[in-house]
């Protein structure tokens, strides 16, 4: 925390940081940041694109039902909806695709993200890599595989997709995306879980990922239920799936993990495997990922760089200060102790954290010499923080997505005075909702 300072860039990078008090360097221009907090970007390393879909809720919750992940987790249910989703990017058009994935992204670079993580979208790989280079903000593009079908007490799979035209579709993604000279763009191959994948996919997305030396994700032990579900056709859990096909290693991004045993936790430990959650989607759905367990917040508080993220919704439901806000109070409510997941822990789980979970330690997550200028502002000149003397804690806790006032990625603003630099954000959701409705009409709801 360094109050009254600067921050010198020098193209896309930080240069150098000091105090108000030290050597002012020479400089072109200044950006006054007088009022406001300035924080590394936020990274957001899981996160599904699905503003496709249509959303039949009812406002005053007359038509409420469990959700597929509430009381235990309906992994047929499940299944099904991530299978169906894995197939919708590639019935869109590419202008459809595009102008989804363009207001979509923006909702979270609106909210500070600076750099996102793909985890598997209802959109197609290129339209997503191509809007986030049009909006100026970071991805790691994926494309779900999903294969197999595990119907509720049943003893073997159904196959509902070819493995190897889903790992042709992960190769062409890393060829053309991994890497991209733009520098905003990387792949992250993703399977939707253990229960959603055959030894053939998964040995691919092992194989491919280490090709290439990048990061590859997937949902891992999120639900109660996952365990006997893949117990009684594969006579394992998923981690220990995982494991005996070599997927548990630092290049894996395993979500929402909660569900585990003393032996399962070990090795994932002992890989290096990223961890990361999504405290602030879990209440809406009925998930009890954070306080049944309470294995996260262990490992957070035991000092494990485990990440927050978002999740995906067919809505905007909240952006990372709003995942970093959950991830300061769950945990610490859940262990009943406040120094579990204190202010500045759960700003690490949204940057320096994810930023490692997508591979990306090296170059974002942190304001330091030698990183590339991701930064957000956020206002804090209101009466909210007239009195107190933690102003990232009031954030968290008072603040949110919308007190994000500029963004900046590889030193170039984006976001300024809450609006977009690119485009005009009424055009941009005009486009999306010709380009949804056009979709849905073909796709069917
Ligand atoms: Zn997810």
């Amino acid at each position: 925390m360094l109050p009254r300072s600067w921050i010198l860039l020098r193209g896309d990078v930080i240069e150098a940081v000091g105090h108000a008090d030290s050597p002012e360097p020479a400089y072109d221009r200044t950006l006054n940041a007088d009022g406001k907090l300035v924080l590394p970007g936020f990274v957001n390393p899981h996160w599904h694109e699905s503003f496709v879909a249509p959303n039949f809720e009812q406002p005053d919750d007359s038509d409420l039902q469990p959700t597929p992940y509430a009381r235990g987790g309906n992994i047929e249910a499940l299944g099904s909806m991530f299978g169906f989703i894995a197939t919708v990017g590639d019935r869109l058009t590419a202008e459809e695709g595009r102008a989804i994935a363009r207001w979509s992204l923006w909702t979270q670079l609106r909210s500070g993200t600076t750099a996102l993580g793909d985890l598997g979208s209802s959109n197609h790989p290129d339209a997503m890599a191509e809007a986030a280079i049009d909006l100026g903000m970071r991805l790691r593009v994926s494309r779900w595989g999903s294969d197999i079908y595990i119907r509720n007490g049943a003893t073997c799979f159904d196959r509902v997709a070819d493995p190897a035209a889903q790992a042709a579709d992960w190769e062409r993604l890393l060829e053309k995306w991994d890497n991209h000279p733009s520098g905003l763009i990387g792949g992250m191959p993703s399977v939707t879980g253990a229960f959603g994948s055959s030894d053939e996919l998964l040995i691919a997305l092992r194989d491919l990922c280490k090709s290439y030396q990048c990061p590859y994700a997937t949902h891992l032990a999120p639900l109660k239920h996952e365990a006997d579900a893949l117990r009684a056709v594969f006579g394992m859990t998923a981690i220990e799936r995982l494991d005996a096909l070599g997927l548990l290693t630092p290049r894996l991004l395993a979500v929402h993990t909660a569900y585990v045993s003393d032996r399962e936790l070990q090795r994932l430990l002992d890989t290096g495997v990223n961890i990361c959650h999504s405290p602030a989607h879990y209440g809406m759905l009925g998930e009890a990922t954070i306080s049944e367990t309470k294995l996260i917040g262990r490992l957070l508080r035991d000092g494990y760089p485990i990440s927050s993220s978002t999740d995906g919704d067919i809505t905007y439901t909240g952006g990372m200060p709003e995942a970093m806000r959950a991830a300061h109070l769950c945990h610490n409510e859940a262990l009943n102790d406040n120094t579990v997941c204190p202010p500045t822990r759960a700003l690490l789980t949204g940057t320096r954290y994810a930023a490692k979970a997508l591979g990306w330690e090296h170059k974002i997550g942190s304001i330091e010499p030698g990183k590339q200028a991701d930064l957000v502002l956020v206002d804090i000149d209101d009466w909210r923080y007239r009195i107190g003397n933690h102003p990232l804690r009031t954030f968290l806790v008072a603040g949110g997505s919308k007190d994000v006032h500029t963004v900046i990625v590889a030193g170039r603003v984006v976001v300024a005075a809450g609006h977009c630099v690119a485009f005009d954000e009424e055009a941009l959701f005009r486009d999306y909702a010709v380009a949804a409705a056009s979709a849905r009409q073909r796709i069917g709801a």
